[in-house]
């Protein structure tokens, strides 16, 4: 792991301003192939991963080895989630097979889901464990996904970040999942640029 990786000083990120967002950005360098890093690879590690994404209250989910169903189904909703949110961003029309599986994981959700009797309506995703953690995100891809947020789901313009976040500038004009991680790195290569013009075609390895 490099010093510049954004993930590096913490477990994992949480810079997408939507649980959902974050759920997704647990893959980091998604557009560069030779660092990209899933952050979140055990059943334990994604339950730690709930709590500290609030979304699920400490001790709802064991992180058992024998929740491994469970992990991957979470891993497919979130590459489904990921390659549906990549096309949104770009304005290409949404992959067919990916979006097939957030539906069915959504519709998924809502069937498993309990409507306790209390105001605010608010639908408790089960059966617990894992599986609340993909119900839950679920329920909540959906809510993200029916709202105006659509709009505002950026995809950082940090070279191979792919990183997603709400964008709740007013202009709409953030670039960086952070400041301090992408978009330093863009300062520091462009101040690099203006000091050494000739090595951005010599292919630099400036930051
Ligand atoms: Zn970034």
């Amino acid at each position: 792991m490099s010093e510049e990786d954004p993930a590096a000083t913490a477990d994992v990120a949480m810079i997408g301003g939507h649980p959902v967002l974050d759920f997704v950005n647990t893959v980091a360098w998604r557009h560069d192939e030779a660092r990209r890093a899933d952050r979140v690879n055990s059943a334990d590690a994604w339950a730690r991963w709930g709590v500290a994404a609030g979304v699920l209250r400490s001790g709802a989910a064991s992180g058992q080895d024998a929740d491994e169903p469970a992990r991957l189904a979470l891993v497919e909703l979130r590459e489904a989630l990921w390659a549906v949110l990549d096309a949104l961003v770009d304005d290409r029309p949404l992959p067919l097979l990916a979006w097939d599986s957030v539906r069915r994981a959504l519709v998924e959700a809502r069937a498993k889901a309990a409507l306790p009797p209390t105001l605010p309506l608010r639908w408790q995703p089960a059966p617990p464990g894992l599986a609340a953690l993909r119900g839950t995100l679920a329920l909540q891809a959906e809510q993200l996904l029916a709202s105006d947020d659509l709009h505002r789901i950026h995809r950082c313009a940090g070279p191979g970040c792919g990183w997603f976040f709400l964008d709740r500038s007013r202009a709409g004009t953030r670039r960086w999942c952070s400041s301090g991680d992408c978009g330093n790195r863009d300062r520091a290569r462009r101040h690099y640029a203006r000091k050494h013009p000739s090595a951005g075609r010599q292919g630099s390895k400036a930051p």
